[in-house]
């Protein structure tokens, strides 16, 4: 503002300078005065212009901000708190519809002990992501959906930016895989116990390809609820969202679920659904998407 008010008065004086007797000051400063004046009122309508045409700016970037149904999650998770009766704050315009929960194609599919895969053989397109991996590159274990694995390269770089070196422990399994790692299941636990904890073929997230089981390089609490404790554990129970992973089976979910809490065990939904759903504290996606429980088979 101060370049403004100065420059106008710096540039004229120097022509009104007085070069004659002090007589002529009186008139010379009258003029001056009368000058500053209207370069004060130019000054002022200048400013007053400005002034309405930044307001009418502001006006018109007003009416381009977003409508209501546009606001962002965060703006939502406030209003919905202070909301009345508005206890699971949930957003109202996520739309859960965007892809199927039952194509085993879909990004969004749910797997679970009422709801096999359909086919139950079906198969992905799978392959193998460039991170560190517990058996060789070639062995479909080690494979993931096509989808996740630019998301899973992305979240392996990131968490070894913050010294977190993660590994692959498994990925997809096929149909013909689950057979015998539930059958050897069943053998050492008995049925029960087995169901607990693995799922009977056709009916594994892993078949999906959109399933991994991480762990520390170090193979440390290797698919073991300590993982959670390991800093490995604690960077992606932190950060997996971001990437578009969630984890699948929480403490609180099992009877929704039907398994017990695998700190290990991560589903790649995509970052808008993992967002929203790490959000709201990791419901199960049974609840998310309003489906029946699936505590066993039935
Ligand atoms: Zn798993």
């Amino acid at each position: 503002m101060l370049y403004w008010t100065e420059m106008p008065f710096t540039t004229i004086r120097p022509q009104r300078q007085p070069v004659g007797p002090g007589r002529e000051r009186r008139p010379r400063r009258r003029r001056t005065i009368i000058i500053a004046a209207i370069l004060v009122l130019l000054l002022a309508a200048i400013l007053y212009y400005v002034g309405t045409h930044r307001a009418a700016n502001d006006q018109s970037s007003m009416t381009l901000t977003p409508p209501a149904s546009s606001k962002t999650k965060e703006q939502q998770s406030v209003t919905s708190a202070n909301g009345v009766g508005d206890k699971v704050a949930s957003d109202d315009n996520f739309n859960k519809k965007q892809y199927s929960n039952d194509d085993p194609a879909s990004l969004w599919v749910i797997v679970n002990k009422r709801r096999p895969l359909q086919p139950k053989d079906y198969a992905p397109q799978v392959a193998a992501p460039n991170v560190p991996l517990r058996l060789g590159a070639s062995n479909p274990e080690m494979m993931v959906s096509t989808k996740m694995v630019p998301a899973l390269e992305s979240m392996f770089a990131a968490a070894k930016k913050d010294g977190i070196e993660l590994m692959v422990a498994s990925g997809y399994r096929p149909y013909s895989l689950q057979v015998s790692v539930y059958g050897s299941e069943v053998k050492a636990y008995g049925q029960a116990e087995a169901d607990r904890e693995s799922a009977r073929p056709g009916f594994s997230e892993h078949q999906t390809g959109l399933a991994v089981d991480l762990e520390p390089v170090s193979r440390q609490c290797e698919v073991q609820d300590c993982f959670g404790d390991t800093p490995e554990g604690k960077w992606v129970t932190e950060h997996a969202h971001e990437y578009g992973f969630i984890l699948r089976y929480t403490p609180t979910g099992e009877p929704t679920t039907g398994y017990r809490h695998e700190t290990w065990h991560f589903r790649y939904v995509g970052t808008e659904l993992s967002k929203e759903i790490y959000r709201l504290n990791n419901p199960p996606l049974e609840t998310f998407f309003g489906l029946p429980a699936a505590p066993d088979y039935q």
